[in-house]
C-alpha cells in the first residue's frame, strides 16, 4: 500500500518512508519490495516538511530517497535524521547516478544507493541496511553495558578503598588502648602470677601488636589509593639515598652493598616513590641469600617510560609465584622465617599503578631477583583510561 496519509505500520510489516515526487515510480519501488518478499507500508513524502513529519509520526525502518526532487534534495533527508538523532538507514533511490555522485552520498552518510532500472536489487539492499543496523544496534548496545558495568566497578571499588581506610584508621584508637593495657598487664604482672598467666599475657600483648602493625600497614595502602595525588620533578638520586638512610641499620647489619648511579628526575609523589624504592632495597636486604647482599639500583628510558630495576643476589623468587606477590598480606615464607605482613609489595605496584607505570620481577641467573617498574616521562600517563593527570596553578595531579 502506497499513500501520503499519516498512518502506522501493521505488525510485521516493513515501515518504509519514501521521499519521491513520482506517484509511479513510488508505486514501482513498492512492487518490487512486494515481490522481493516483504510486507510493506509505504509513505511517501516529497519536501523537508513532510518528510520530518513523518518521521516523528509513523517512525520508519527504513528511508528510500529520490536522489533530485523538483523542491528538496534528498540527500537533506540525512540532515534531518541528524537533527533528529535517528539511525535510520537511507537508501538513496535514483535514476542515472554517477559514480562519483554515488560514493559521495555513501561517504555523506546514505546507506546504499539503487538505480530505477534495477530495482530487483532494492531488497536485498534494504535487508543488508536492517542487518548492519542491527548489529550497530548490539554493539552500541554492548558498549553501553561495558561502560555501566566499568562504572559499577569503579564505584563500589572507591566504597571499598573508603571502608577500608575509615575502618583501618578507626580501628587505630581502639587498638592503641588494647596493645596498651596489655603491655602494662605484662610489665606489672610478670612473675607475680602462675606461669600459665605469663603465657597468656605474652599471647595477647603479642596479638595485639601484630594487630596494630597489620592496621598500620593497611592504612599505609589505603592512602595510596586516595583519589588524587600531587605529582612534583622528584629527583630520584636523593629518594634512593633517602630510602637507604631510612634502612640503614638493616644495611648495616647485613654488610649490604647497595649501589646507583645518575638516577633520573621524574614527575612523581616523591614520599610514595621513595615509598618504593625503600619498600624494594628492604625486601632485597631481607630475602638475602648466604653472601651480603649486592643490590643495583639502575633506570633507562624506553619507549616514553623511565625502567626503573632493584636488583639483587638473594633467595630469588619461583616463577610460579611472581604473580602473586604483589597481592596484599600474601607472603611466601612464615613469620619465623622472615618478619613481614605481605603489604609491601602491594603498596609499590599501588602506586607505580597510580603513576601510570606498572612492575614485575624475574628471577636472576645468580638465583637473585630483579624487580623492574617503569614511571612514564612527562604527566600525560593515563593507563587503562583510568587515571588522568592535569596541572591545576603549576601544580601536577593524577586523579581517577
Ligand atoms: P613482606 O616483605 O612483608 O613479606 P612483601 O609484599 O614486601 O611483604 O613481599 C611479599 C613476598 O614476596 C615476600 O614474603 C617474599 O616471599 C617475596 N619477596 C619480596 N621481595 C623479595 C626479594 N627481593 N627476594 C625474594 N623474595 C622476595
Amino acid at each position: 500500500m502506497t499513500t501520503n496519509k499519516l498512518h502506522s505500520a501493521k505488525p510485521g510489516q516493513l515501515q518504509v518512508l519514501h521521499v519521491e515526487d513520482n506517484q509511479l515510480d513510488a508505486e514501482l519501488v513498492a512492487r518490487a519490495l512486494r515481490q522481493g518478499g516483504f510486507e510493506v507500508s509505504v509513505v511517501v513524502v516529497q519536501d523537508e516538511v513532510e518528510f520530518t513529519q513523518q518521521l516523528r509520526a509513523c517512525r520508519p525502518e527504513v528511508i528510500l530517497a529520490d536522489y533530485n526532487l523538483p523542491h528538496w534534495k534528498g540527500m537533506e533527508a540525512l540532515d534531518v535524521l541528524r537533527r533528529e538523532d535517528l539511525d535510520i538507514p537511507m537508501i538513496l533511490v535514483s535514476g542515472a547516478l554517477g559514480d562519483m555522485t554515488a560514493v559521495e552520498c555513501i561517504k555523506r552518510g546514505a546507506t546504499d544507493y539503487v538505480l530505477k532500472d534495477g530495482l530487483a536489487r532494492l531488497p536485498e539492499a534494504i535487508r543488508r541496511a536492517l542487518h548492519e543496523k542491527n548489529l550497530r544496534r548490539l554493539r552500541k548496545q554492548v558498549d553501553e553495558d561495558l561502560a555501566k558495568k566499568v562504572d559499577e566497578l569503579a564505584r563500589s571499588n572507591a566504597d571499598l578503598e573508603q571502608f577500608a581506610y575509615v575502618a583501618s584508621h578507626d580501628l587505630q584508637e581502639p587498638l592503641r588502648m588494647v596493645a596498651n593495657y596489655t603491655q602494662l598487664l605484662a610489665e606489672r604482672y610478670r612473675g607475680k602470677l602462675d606461669d600459665q598467666a605469663d603465657k597468656y599475657i605474652h599471647y595477647a600483648v603479642d596479638g595485639a601488636t601484630r594487630m596494630q602493625t597489620l592496621i598500620q600497614d593497611l592504612l599505609a595502602y589505603s592512602r595510596v589509593g586516595r583519589p588524587e595525588i600531587e605529582l612534583k620533578p622528584t629527583e630520584c638520586d636523593v629518594i634512593v639515598s633517602s630510602a637507604i638512610k631510612n634502612l640503614y641499620a638493616a644495611v648495616r647489619e647485613s654488610g649490604a652493598i647497595v649501589t646507583f648511579s645518575s638516577l633520573p628526575t621524574v614527575m612523581a609523589n616523591s614520599s610514595q616513590l621513595q615509598q618504593v624504592f625503600q619498600n624494594l632495597i628492604g625486601n632485597a636486604i631481607k630475602f638475602r641469600g648466604a653472601n651480603p647482599p649486592q643490590i643495583q639500583v639502575a633506570a633507562e628510558e624506553k619507549e616514553g617510560a623511565w625502567v626503573f630495576s632493584v636488583a639483587d643476589n638473594g633467595i630469588g623468587i619461583a616463577p610460579e609465584h611472581v604473580a602473586a606477590i604483589f597481592t596484599v598480606f600474601k607472603r611466601l615464607h612464615t613469620r619465623q622465617e622472615y618478619p613481614g605482613n605481605g603489604i609491601g609489595l602491594s603498596i609499590c605496584k599501588r602506586v607505580v599503578e597510580r603513576h601510570g607505570g606498572r612492575i614485575s620481577v624475574t628471577s636472576n641467573a645468580n638465583g637473585g631477583s630483579t624487580f623492574v617498574f617503569t614511571i612514564p616521562v612527562g604527566t600525560q600517563a593515563q593507563p587503562e583510561g583510568r587515571f588522568i593527570s592535569h596541572e591545576h596553578d603549576g601544580r601536577y595531579f593524577v586523579s581517577r
